[in-house]
């Protein structure tokens, strides 16, 4: 039986793990500079899970990261120069189609309002509440069984690669408005985006896009002067609006809720912008625990405590795997996600500074010289977690108090729009 730790060797393991609340721990050899001496220790690494439910530091790091790298592609800093924020900017919002009448609290605070009239089940497809925000009705079924599960799981799995074809079409139109072969688009113009999914109250993803033309040469660099947003914003809506692919089970598109706007005419909103994309970034499909991570069985699906629309999805795409057609898409593996299997955050190469940048640079910030450092490759797997349970929660506290004293020194009202720097 190992001796309890302190606290206070509990919050130097919390230090060494940079404040993660389940960090990796690792077996290592370590080599003294001085002696050459070689000595084997454990040492603790951050998760780096941005979903704020599993690590709120690390999530917090997520974010704040997340949120440079969206605002310094729309107006510069960290390497990026002041001058994008006079390129022509567009903020798209792409949706899913619908897959069925679902409750809803529409902008006037109606759900589905209308005539008396029922599906073939005998529900009625019409709905006069007016739900509060939190109901949890939202985005549920009127019937569910008509609703068209596989394909909204589908659409799910597909719309990633939907996103990259519409972005390839958006390319060509805008080649042929410049008069110039797909091949030499690159020689008068490149279109630099970031993306981030986010899941509505259905449980389809939709995605947030910040869009940004720059010129032929150097990363950054101006644009042709013709090309102006409202160009760029007619050739993105008249593709997004009959753009589709062939999947599996049918055509792939765009639903009808689509909103564009110029970011340069809301120049002093474009920060906000960048805290908007960076929340949705550090939440997991429905923001709970329960579709935080994969699902190992379909038994463990069946007994989540969720809405019962979320829980039929995660099924859906747990069931869909036995269709050898639809083997490559592994709804299995994303049945967390409701079948969406991309990357939260997607851009493209030179839209800004990079994730892994900021890391590095706040890594060797942090590092304090050692007398003693790894052997390199020589580290193994030993799980994950303290060894020692009460470190998570005093991790855990340590975060929420560095958060406080941060509102503090700031006043009041600072992070009152989800700024996380
Ligand atoms: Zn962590
Ligand atoms: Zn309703
Ligand atoms: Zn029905």
């Amino acid at each position: 039986m190992t001796r309890q730790k302190s606290t206070h060797e509990l919050v130097k393991d919390i230090q060494q793990a940079g404040g993660c609340s389940h960090p990796i721990r690792l077996r290592g050899e370590f080599v003294n500079q001085a002696t050459g001496e070689v000595n084997e220790r454990p040492l603790l690494v951050a998760c780096k899970d941005r979903r704020a439910v599993l690590c709120p530091s690390c999530s917090y790091l997520y974010k704040a990261d997340a949120w440079i790298v969206v605002s310094t592609g729309l107006i510069g800093g960290k390497g990026v120069p002041t001058s994008i924020s006079a390129h022509p900017r567009l903020f798209l919002t792409l949706t899913a189609p619908s897959f069925g009448p679902v409750h809803a609290r529409r902008a006037d605070g109606s759900c589905q309002p209308g005539r008396l009239r029922y599906c073939g089940h005998g529900r009625s497809l019409v709905c006069s509440r007016r739900h509060d925000d939190a109901d949890p009705a939202i985005g549920s079924p009127l019937c569910d069984v008509c609703y068209h599960y596989g394909d909204a799981v589908l659409w799910n799995a597909e719309s990633s690669r939907l996103w990259n074809r519409t972005f390839e079409q958006i390319r060509r139109r805008l080649a042929i408005a410049l008069g110039v072969s797909y091949e030499e688009l690159a020689q008068q113009v490149r279109l630099n985006y970031l993306k981030v999914a986010e899941f509505q109250r259905r449980g389809l993803a939709h995605f947030h896009v910040v869009l940004r033309a720059d010129g032929p040469g150097a990363p950054f660099s101006p644009p042709p002067p013709d090309l102006t947003a409202q160009r760029l914003a007619g050739i993105i809506e008249s593709v997004v609006k009959d753009f589709s692919i062939t999947g599996p089970r049918g055509t792939v598109s765009w639903g009808q809720q689509f909103h564009l706007a110029d970011a340069s005419t809301l120049s002093r909103d474009d920060l906000r912008i960048a805290a908007y994309l960076a929340k949705y970034a550090t939440k997991s499909a429905d923001g709970s625990m329960d579709f935080a991570q994969r699902f190992r069985s379909r038994s463990e699906i069946l007994n989540i405590n969720a809405p019962a629309h979320l829980r039929q999805l995660a099924l859906t795409a747990w069931d869909l795997a036995q269709d050898p057609s639809l083997v490559h898409l592994n709804t299995r593996g994303h049945a967390h996600a409701f079948g969406f299997r991309g990357q939260l955050i997607t851009k493209s190469r030179h839209y800004s500074t990079r994730f892994q940048d900021l890391r590095a640079a706040r890594a060797a910030h942090m590092k304090a010289p050692h007398s003693d450092d790894p052997v390199a490759g020589s580290f193994s797997y030993d799980g994950q977690g303290y060894d020692d349970p009460r470190a998570a929660t005093i991790a855990e506290f340590l975060h929420q108090l560095t958060l406080e004293a941060r509102r503090d020194a700031k006043g009041d009202g600072a992070n009152a729009q989800g700024s996380p720097s």
